[in-house]
């Protein structure tokens, strides 16, 4: 089968695509290296199964698949918040163009939503029926308004055309190739701990995220393709619910040297508490994720350090 990945260089699609080329699958990679690392995918490059295509998905394209995985898009707050405009962008445009090529072709498409759609809230679960409460028009908007946005599509393509579409919408994911300066908490931390520089903080470090490893989140992917349910999945890890300050402690405790905290502001808009619900995942999936973050944690520093 022929797979298109879009955003196929970045830390989730590379990982996907070292999935499906592991079966003996067709992949097509789609990213145009804005956030993605040629790195990442490098080892498919010269395997006639594997076909990259430097290419920008909010510009239309034409091709051959059987599927398509959507995750084009940049995913940490501070690359996407780096041109806000192109991630609305890439949001729209980049799903339109997926959206008709899925049509035409008339097959899957899962789209890779997110836990930001849920916004700021106060529920200390979010379920796929929760409508979220979102700032419409701040730093994060383009993101999160974006994604919202790329999810209505996706379901009046379904219920306009009968467009195949899934929706994950993936929460907190950690592990290996994790970009190491994409300023997200669990990069930020190992990278600072590795190198012997104080832990960062923001704001009281109370929040709390579930922290998801990334091999759990590719195998709800892969299975949520296979179903024929359209309406959108939480992909994440409830378990494994952390305040900032006890990521902090279990990572210094990892090393074996003293290493000091520092306070730093809390960005605008930044959730208090973010904790899927994953009964929907767990009945229509039979899927759960496996690994905890201590294990997690093990394995990303070990590939951190692998990297030096
Ligand atoms: N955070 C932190 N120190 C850092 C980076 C992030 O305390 O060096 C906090 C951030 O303010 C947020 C949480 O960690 O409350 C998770 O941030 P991340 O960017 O990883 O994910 P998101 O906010 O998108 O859930």
């Amino acid at each position: 089968m022929k797979n298109l990945v879009t955003g196929g260089a970045g830390f989730i699609g590379s990982h996907l695509i070292d999935s499906l080329m592991n079966e003996g699958e067709h992949v097509i990679c789609i990213d145009d290296l804005s956030t993605g690392n040629s790195k990442n995918i490098e080892k498919w490059l010269n395997n006639p199964k594997f076909t990259f295509i430097l290419h920008d998905v909010t510009k239309p394209i034409e091709l051959q698949t059987d599927r398509i995985w959507h995750l084009a898009c940049p995913a940490s707050s501070i690359h996407y918040q780096k041109n806000p405009i192109k991630t609305s962008e890439t949001n729209f445009l980049g799903t339109l163009n997926m959206l008709k090529i899925a049509r035409t072709l008339d097959i899957e498409i899962l789209f890779t939503s997110t836990s930001e759609i849920y916004g700021d809230s106060n529920c200390d679960v979010q379920e796929e029926s929760f409508k979220g409460y979102i700032n419409p028009n701040g730093l994060r908007s383009c993101y999160g308004e974006g994604k919202r946005m790329a999810e209505s599509l996706c379901l009046d393509f379904m219920r306009t055309y009968g467009t195949k579409i899934r929706i994950a919408r993936i929460f907190n994911t950690y592990g290996p190739r994790m970009k190491k300066e994409d300023g997200r908490v669990i990069s930020n931390l190992l990278q600072q701990a590795i190198s012997k520089k104080s832990l960062t903080i923001y704001g009281t470090g109370k929040q709390k995220r579930c922290f998801c490893y990334i091999d759990d989140i590719i195998l709800g992917m892969k299975k949520l393709i296979k179903t024929n349910y359209s309406g959108p999945v939480n992909l994440g890890n409830p378990q494994e619910n952390f305040s900032i300050i006890e990521i902090v402690d279990l990572i210094r405790s990892k090393f074996n040297y003293k290493i000091n905290v520092v306070y730093l502001p809390l960005p605008a808009d930044d959730p208090i508490k973010r904790k899927p619900s994953v009964k929907l995942a767990e009945s229509i999936l039979q899927w759960k994720p496996l690994v905890d973050l201590n294990e997690g944690l093990d394995k990303t520093i070990h590939y951190i350090k692998g990297t030096l």
